[in-house]
């Protein structure tokens, strides 16, 4: 059986004699071509076109909320969802330590303090009973991260928001599409926001959108990324100013954008659930691995959202087995994974002053050990593949972890 041959890494034959590749992202697509060149010859590019108009409709109510608030990324929907709940100086907002980075950055914009807390070690999504131990009375708001393909704990999260009278923001760059308990994701929290950057499962390039039911915050977001105009009044046509002291900016997003998306929106229903599939199949082939397991995906709905396929190598002998090394044996024997997120106040780009940010506990030790050497992650499109690819995929992990004894002592030997 090809699992107990000899690693490529080691000298033996790849599993996959050419490499795997993942089907092509983002998709390129003549029609919406043709619908951009109508749009550019329209001269309707920007300041809530109907292009504009139509998509933040259709997404909002695809996740089940009343209002969608288009941006220009998801990292400043974060800031204007802060904004738009009053969250400021002073206020302490808790954040899971494993997420990218965006989400505690937004929090030092509006100058408030993120507390990292850590993330459970099956959904990868902020543990609950660590959020609640890190509430002070400064703590103002709670952004749970649906983090590659799991979603965070939202009744947990709601119970715990509702007993401490604390604001909810998902950040759901992740989970487009998601549904928890039969509600989209972002529409649970008072603010759900979303990206739609280039690796992302819809994608513009660039682009963001916060969502929301409740009319009051939809109107603080839309005055918030607009540098302070009501929606439906055009540039220098002001007949109201925003409410009191909201920090508005220039976030505008443009019709172009919301063209793409648009046609990405139309095909995701069908897309999530040939990922979903795949998920599963993916699950139940790693069942048979000792020592592997996929990242565990909260409540399961269907079809469900995926930013990513994460497998989690923290037992047996291949959980001993260092992650490049693992990295190195998955790439000769034909398959290329990219890179996972380590905890935010580790990042090299998150240069803070520990004075800035507070670290609940001192330590997160889940998401500095299984989140940050533990996973390997599978981007979305690799989810699109035929299922040929997968069974590939799962091969080529078992045949690592079945050799793991000889990469550990490789490994002891080449140091
Ligand atoms: C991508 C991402 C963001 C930020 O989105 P941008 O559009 O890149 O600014 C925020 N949070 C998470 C978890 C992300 O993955």
């Amino acid at each position: 059986m090809a699992a107990h041959e000899t690693l490529a890494l080691l000298g033996g034959n790849p599993f996959c004699a050419t490499k795997l590749v993942a089907p092509a992202w983002p998709p390129i697509n003549e029609g919406t071509g043709d619908k951009l060149k109508a749009l550019y010859m329209s001269g309707q590019w920007s300041f809530n076109c109907p292009a504009e108009q139509k998509f933040a409709r259709d997404y909002a109510s695809y996740h089940g909320a009343k209002h969608g608030i288009f941006m220009v990324n998801g990292t400043v929907t974060l800031e204007c969802a802060l904004l738009a709940l009053g969250v400021g100086a002073g206020d302490e907002v808790i954040v899971p330590a494993l997420t990218w980075m965006a989400t505690a950055m937004a929090v030092h914009y509006v100058g408030a303090t993120p507390v990292f807390v850590d993330v459970e070690p099956t959904t990868l999504c902020m543990d609950l009973a660590a959020a609640a131990a890190a509430i002070t009375p400064r703590t103002k708001a709670i952004i749970p991260v649906h983090i590659y393909g799991g979603m965070a704990d939202m009744d947990a999260v709601m119970t715990l928001a509702n007993k401490h009278g604390l604001k909810v923001i998902e950040d759901c760059a992740h989970m487009q599409g998601g549904v928890w308990d039969g509600r989209g994701a972002g529409s649970i929290g008072h603010i759900g926001s979303f990206s739609f950057q280039q690796s992302k499962t819809v994608a513009s390039g660039e682009g963001g959108i916060c969502i929301t039911s409740d009319p009051a915050l939809a109107e603080r977001l839309y005055r918030a990324k607009h540098i302070g105009y009501a929606e439906g009044t055009g540039q220098g046509g002001a007949k109201t100013g925003p409410p009191a002291d909201l920090v508005c900016h220039n976030y505008r997003a443009t019709g172009f954008q919301a063209v793409i998306l648009q046609d990405q929106l139309e095909g995701l229903r069908e897309r999530i659930s040939t990922y979903d599939r795949n998920l599963k199949l993916l699950a139940s082939l790693l069942d048979e691995i000792r020592g592997l397991r996929l990242q565990s995906r909260g409540r399961l709905a269907s079809p469900q959202g995926a930013y990513a396929a994460v497998v989690i190598a923290d037992s047996d002998t291949i959980g001993q087995v260092p992650k490049e090394t693992i990295a190195k044996a998955l790439v000769a024997e034909g398959l290329n994974q990219g890179g996972s997120y380590g905890v935010v106040y580790k990042h090299m780009l998150y240069n803070m002053n520990p004075s800035k940010y507070r670290i609940a506990n001192g330590r997160c030790p889940v998401a500095e050990t299984i989140g940050t050497d533990r996973c390997f992650v599978l981007a979305h499109q690799w989810l699109g593949a035929p299922q040929e690819t997968i069974h590939a995929i799962a091969g080529i992990f078992g045949k690592v972890a079945a050799n793991a004894d000889k990469l550990l002592s490789h490994q002891l030997a080449s140091v």
